[in-house]
């Protein structure tokens, strides 16, 4: 039995992939805003840090695998702050909780939104910035018609970054596979909105295509969670694993 954290455990995918480590027999800790087992604002410094304390007291100070899902898709400030430094500060806080584990695993959940053109001032703001800067840019372009890249643009960014940090002496070098997992459009409560009409979905389907099956259950998404954070996962290090029908194919094409 390993212990895993999951953070945005209370709905969507994040509780989907609860289910299922919990039901092979693991332990999973939540994380969520309400309804998990550890409450925490993921949107703030402090939430951040008292979900770390929280999960430290609870395990004893150690875990096999952190599994960093919890995300908004409103075009707000809010969305920078949880999808790129909440994330990130769920990774790199618990990282040193993975220390004594045999097999210890992280996964971020990016999105195949990270696949549409950024907003190049926020991206680099979020690889190279301060989250102050990079939160006053996202205000800029939540004013105008330019608030829709700021969910891409924080998705690209976390994409980013497991590439960047995947081989460093502290993931790959510390015997950690880091990867991400980019999902096309899945049934949640995240875009029950986007999907409740057939018109909506058809309209939805132009911008997102999904030639393989169409929309996924978030199953789909949690048993590749599941397997990236499992013990078979020797070998796969760094990569951003697009679970979308075929989106990435049909967007990025054979030009990478
Ligand atoms: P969801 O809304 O069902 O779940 C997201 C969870 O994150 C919620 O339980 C929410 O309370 C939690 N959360 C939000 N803000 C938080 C905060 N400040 N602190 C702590 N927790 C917070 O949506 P979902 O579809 O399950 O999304 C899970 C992840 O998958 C997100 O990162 C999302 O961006 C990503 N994703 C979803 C889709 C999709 O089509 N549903 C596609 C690509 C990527």
């Amino acid at each position: 039995m390993s212990t895993y954290v999951v953070t945005g455990a209370a709905s969507g995918i994040g509780l989907v992939t609860t289910e299922i480590l919990t039901g092979r027999g693991h332990r999973v800790l939540g994380v969520d805003l309400a309804g998990s087992d550890i409450d925490a604002d993921l949107s703030t410094a402090a939430g951040r840090a008292s979900m770390v304390e929280d999960v430290r007291e609870r395990t004893d100070g150690r875990i096999d695998a952190i599994i960093a899902c919890a995300g908004l898709s409103s075009p707000t400030v809010a969305t920078v702050r949880v999808n790129y430094y909440g994330a990130i500060a769920t990774l790199e806080g618990l990282r040193p909780l993975l220390a004594g584990s045999p097999a210890p695993r992280a996964v971020a959940v990016a999105s195949m939104a990270s696949l549409f053109p950024p907003d190049e001032e926020l991206l680099s703001l979020l690889l190279d910035g301060t989250e102050d800067d990079a939160v006053a840019r996202a205000a800029e372009l939540a004013a105008d018609e330019r608030a829709g890249q700021i969910y891409g643009t924080s998705k690209r960014g976390l994409a980013l970054w497991v590439r960047r940090q995947a081989a460093t002496p502290e993931w790959a070098g510390a015997g950690i596979p880091l990867n991400a997992v980019a999902p096309g459009i899945i049934e949640t409560p995240m875009v029950t909105d986007l999907i409740a009409t057939d018109e909506a979905k058809a309209a939805l389907l132009q911008t997102v295509p999904m030639p393989l099956n169409g929309i996924a259950k978030p199953e789909v998404v949690g048993n590749l969670i599941a397997w990236l954070t499992g013990e078979e996962n020797t070998h796969l290090c760094g990569q951003v694993v697009f679970v979308d029908g075929g989106s990435d194919a049909v967007l990025r094409g054979a030009s990478t």
